[in-house]
């Protein structure tokens, strides 16, 4: 309940309330009377900690506090014991930066339009962090994967937190531990760090354990015990990482005064509906999540609501909670209405998936109220779902009415445009691979067309698995493996985007330019728009000896994304090989512009301007080099042949004697 109320003068603050307000004031005094008569009031209490841990990938009823009686997960337990418990929470959204964000912002996805990885969180947004901040909250955030990096994957995600804890960008580490995630205790030590630091309050602090996400390897002892069903083993791993991070605030004493949140980002298909993974369905395996509120003072401890709620539900309870009054408009409503019976029928959630346009298929919407669920899909669907809580029949009739009110509900729904093309670079499009995610870029980009006549999901899931398989095979540098997988979903879908680009990238690594020029032919004939996709055929074309295809190819992609240095500086080298200097100029003062300091497009510009005999232009352009990097031959050695075009004999002998004293360096990639 409010800290704020605690210690004010409640009947002022009457004055200034609604009535729907008075009636919560005159609630909460009922409740706090003992305390109020129990000592003398102070004048102004200090707002209440806030912690906020999300855990990714948590069905909800895979904890034993959900009815799951074969996982021992005691810290979420305890925390439902001393907490209120939402036995019916929905996330909108089944994938990590797109629920996280609405987590955050209190937003539907089609509102706050973080529909893919990489797309930044605007500023029309305020976040949770944000929010708090003009109350003196400090703020931190530690994470768990690479995937809500604000550097990269999640830009946005760190506006109004004093420190996010990102991942390094040069990981001194191959393993996948430290480069693109972290274990939960690791995730719990950073955060005790800080508020060991930080230690008068208040501050709020979200935790992401990333655990359960798959490949699901827990370390031991859980790895034993859960050998049969590791994904349980990370839930139960994660739980005791949560355990961990409990004892300590109560340690410390500040686990009993602070607003404890755990919720999950979305669940985890295990096979229903074929779907391994997350991100392209919207059935309840996936968007059914836990919820535990713990209140300041255990208020409304181990209160159980049956009704169904939203994650975006959290951001304005805990400003209502707080008795903050936010200057923002949210989807979700605060929830405290629950937390003393006031109110008990459930709110109508809404689930928005645009995950499968990144493979060409058709974007989902659904919406879930009084025991229905309607799926929009080319083939929609509908559930009743007290009689069919798996959605295993589909009772879908193009006339019922029950079809046309749902499908108004949805109509209210934000058109979100399609996320912004070429967001995401090449290391970023490593790192989502590392996780199983697509990596090519420009999501969506193949649909001009309407998402009705895009292939059903339905129709394409065993694909997906296919490829989630084979994109973590080729982060374990599995490439065998990895390339059976991506030649299977070939056989179910030669036109499949993603596994030709995939294919393309796997042999252009082993040096097979021919082949990785041919898939990467065909992936661009599928996605004539994807820059990436075109950039990549270009370096296999120029490494098959092909120049002019190269050429053009690298153009092509120059077109679609002109701030690629990358692309400007091949194409600049191609035209060296074409014998074509002047347009290699262009494009390496291009290069130069987009990344000043690289030596390779300093010394191939320098080439270029001495095949058009322009030497004068070529010595300065190269004795910068040598002062900046003055052990690189190469630069010496061009320097010579400037000095010889000028007829400086002296200068190019001393310029080559230095070169050969200079061992040869490869080019810097
Ligand atoms: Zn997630």
């Amino acid at each position: 309940m409010g800290w704020s109320l605690r210690s004010g003068n409640p009947a002022g603050l009457c004055a200034t309330l609604t009535p729907m307000r008075v009636f919560r004031v005159l609630f909460l005094l009922c409740g706090l009377a003992t305390a109020a008569q129990a000592g003398p009031v102070t004048k102004k209490a200090q707002p209440p900690d806030v912690f906020l841990v999300t855990i990714d990938t948590l069905r909800a009823d895979h904890l034993r506090c959900y009815g799951d009686p074969d996982i021992q997960t005691p810290a979420l337990d305890s925390l439902a014991a001393d907490g209120v418990r939402f036995s019916q929470a929905f996330t909108p959204s089944p994938i990590t930066n797109t629920s996280h964000a609405s987590i955050l912002t209190g937003l539907l996805p089609s509102s706050h339009g973080v529909t893919d990885f990489a797309v930044p969180l605007s500023s029309d947004h305020p976040t949770w962090a944000e929010l708090l901040q003009p109350q003196g909250y400090h703020a931190a955030a530690f994470i768990g994967a690479v995937i809500l990096d604000s550097k990269q994957l999640a830009p946005g995600f760190d506006r109004g937190f004093d420190f996010y804890d990102n991942f390094p960008e040069r990981p001194a580490t191959k393993s996948r531990w430290g480069r693109v995630e972290r274990r939960g205790m690791e995730v719990v030590e950073h955060a005790e760090a800080w508020l060991n630091n930080h230690r008068s309050g208040p501050r709020f602090v979200w935790l992401h354990l990333y655990d359960p996400h798959d490949p699901y390897e827990p370390p031991e002892p859980y790895a034993s015990i859960y050998k049969e069903r590791l994904y349980d083993g990370e839930i139960a791993y994660a739980d005791s990482a949560l355990g961990v991070f409990l004892a300590y605030l109560k340690k410390q004493g500040w686990y009993e005064g602070a607003l404890l949140i755990v919720v999950g980002d979305h669940g985890e298909g295990l096979g229903e509906h074929n779907e391994d993974t997350h991100g392209i369905f919207l059935y309840d395996s996936t968007t059914h999540v836990p919820l535990l509120v713990k209140l300041p003072g255990q208020d409304a401890k181990g209160r159980e609501v049956p009704a169904q709620v939203r994650t975006t539900d959290i951001l304005p309870t805990v400003l209502d909670v707080l008795d903050v009054k936010a200057q923002a408009k949210f989807d979700g409503e605060s929830l405290r209405p629950y937390f003393t019976g006031a109110e008990t029928p459930g709110r109508t959630a809404f689930g928005e998936t645009d995950y499968p346009l990144r493979f060409g298929w058709a974007p989902l919407r659904s919406v879930r109220e009084h025991g229905v669920k309607f799926i929009e899909a080319p083939r929609p669907e509908l559930y009743n779902l007290p009689s069919d809580p798996k959605e295993l029949h589909n009772t879908y009739e193009p006339g019922e009415a029950i079809v046309g009110n749902l499908r108004a509900l949805l109509a209210g729904l934000r058109n979100t445009p399609l996320p912004s093309k070429g967001a995401v670079g090449q290391s970023t499009s490593d790192e989502l691979r590392a996780l199983g995610y697509a990596a090519t870029d420009t999501p969506g980009s193949a649909n001009v067309t309407e998402p009705a006549f895009l292939p059903d999901p339905k129709d394409k899931i065993e694909e997906q698995n296919l490829l989630h398989k084979a994109m973590l095979a080729m982060d374990d540098e599995k490439t065998q493996a990895a390339r059976s997988a991506f030649k299977k979903v070939l056989e179910m879908d030669p036109k499949s985007p993603t596994a030709l680009a995939q294919l393309g990238q796997i042999e252009l690594a082993n040096n097979n330019y021919a082949a990785a020029a041919d898939y990467l032919g065909r992936a661009m004939e599928v996605r004539p728009q994807d820059a990436t996709a075109a950039f990549n055929y270009g370096q296999a074309l120029q490494l098959a000896g092909n120049l002019p295809g190269g050429r053009d190819a690298l153009q092509a992609s120059l077109k679609l994304n002109p701030h690629q240095f990358a692309a400007r500086l091949l194409l600049g080298k191609v035209y060296l090989g074409l014998k074509d200097p002047t347009d290699a100029q262009d494009q390496l003062e291009a290069a130069l512009l987009l990344q000043p300091e690289s030596v390779e497009a300093q010394l191939s510009l320098a080439e270029a301007l001495i095949a058009q005999r322009k030497f004068r232009e070529a010595v300065p352009q190269l004795l910068a080099v040598t002062h900046s990097h003055p052990k690189n031959a190469e630069a010496y050695a061009l320097l010579a042949q400037a000095y010889t075009g000028l007829g400086k004999k002296e200068e190019a002998k001393a310029a080559v004697n230095r070169a050969h004293q200079l061992p040869v360096q490869e080019a810097p990639h």
